[in-house]
């Protein structure tokens, strides 16, 4: 039963998709962290200023860095240009005050201004940041309880754009019983390993954040604690 401003909901069966908040089912609490992730928007360029960086294709794009940047050109072209610094903060804290992070943006800008030199002096209009659903496969799992009555999918990991509606999919096969192409799929039937208890889960996290800046300053070499999460199936390498 769901309680709305609008009167209740009653449902027999229900698909849980709650993002990086906390799930109402305990035990898959364990499986998703909330890490913040921020982005900075552009006043539209102008035509001259379009044509002095060269995009011509309004082609998304990303750089290939483990922390990396991911750059979109909106219809007024202005530029989103958001990534890099993810933050987890410990017990996994869901606040409305951290998605405002000036240090993060004042970090992004400089990226931006050493990306595209010829935009010296754009102003940013818009910036802001949100917990993304962190799982250690870094790709969606899903889980059903009650008896097969509620679904559950999480752990997009910052890619639920497209991907969330193949995870509601999922989520109405599992409810309706139905065995199908996409219920047989090794990552719908696999959960990713569950995540530390804290403090452990903190001092994992913040190691796995320094060790990729510091494979990004060593063009890419992995250090033994990456190696041996790839070896574990954990991370973007699952
Ligand atoms: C800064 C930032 C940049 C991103 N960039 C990209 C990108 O470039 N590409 C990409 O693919 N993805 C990106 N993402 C991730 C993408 O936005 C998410 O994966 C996607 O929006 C998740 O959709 P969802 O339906 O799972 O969750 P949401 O759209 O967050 O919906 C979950 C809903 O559940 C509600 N809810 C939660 N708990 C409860 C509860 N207990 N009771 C009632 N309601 C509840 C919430 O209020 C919310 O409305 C980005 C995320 C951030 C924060």
């Amino acid at each position: 039963m769901v309680r709305t401003p609008y009167g209740r909901v009653l449902a027999n069966r229900v698909a849980l998709a709650t993002n990086a908040f906390p799930s109402l089912v305990k035990r898959h609490r364990l499986y998703t962290v909330p890490v913040y992730d921020y982005a900075l928007m552009t006043e539209p360029l102008t035509d001259e200023q379009l044509a002095s960086i060269g995009w011509r294709n309004r082609q998304g794009f990303s750089d290939a860095a483990n922390q990396f940047h991911y750059v979109r050109l909106s219809t007024d072209n202005r530029i989103l240009w958001g990534g890099y610094d993810t933050l987890y903060h410990y017990r996994g804290r869901v606040r409305a005050e951290h998605d405002q992070r000036p240090e993060t943006f004042a970090t992004l800008a400089r990226h931006f201004f050493r990306t595209f030199p010829q935009l010296e002096g754009l102003r940013f209009t818009h910036a802001w940041g949100g917990a993304i659903d962190t799982c250690t496969r870094f790709s969606a799992f899903f889980d059903t309880t009650h008896r097969g009555r509620v679904a559950f999918a999480a752990g997009f990991t910052g890619l639920g754009v497209g991907a969330t509606r193949f995870g509601a999919e999922v989520m109405l096969d599992l409810l309706a019983g139905e065995r199908t192409e996409r219920t047989q799929l090794e990552m719908v039937r696999r959960k990713p390993l569950p995540f530390p208890p804290e403090p452990v889960r903190w001092a994992g996290i913040q190691a796995t954040r320094w060790s990729l800046a510091r494979a990004d300053e060593n063009s890419g070499r992995r250090n033994l604690w990456l190696k041996t999460l790839d070896r574990l199936g954990l991370g973007f390498g699952s």
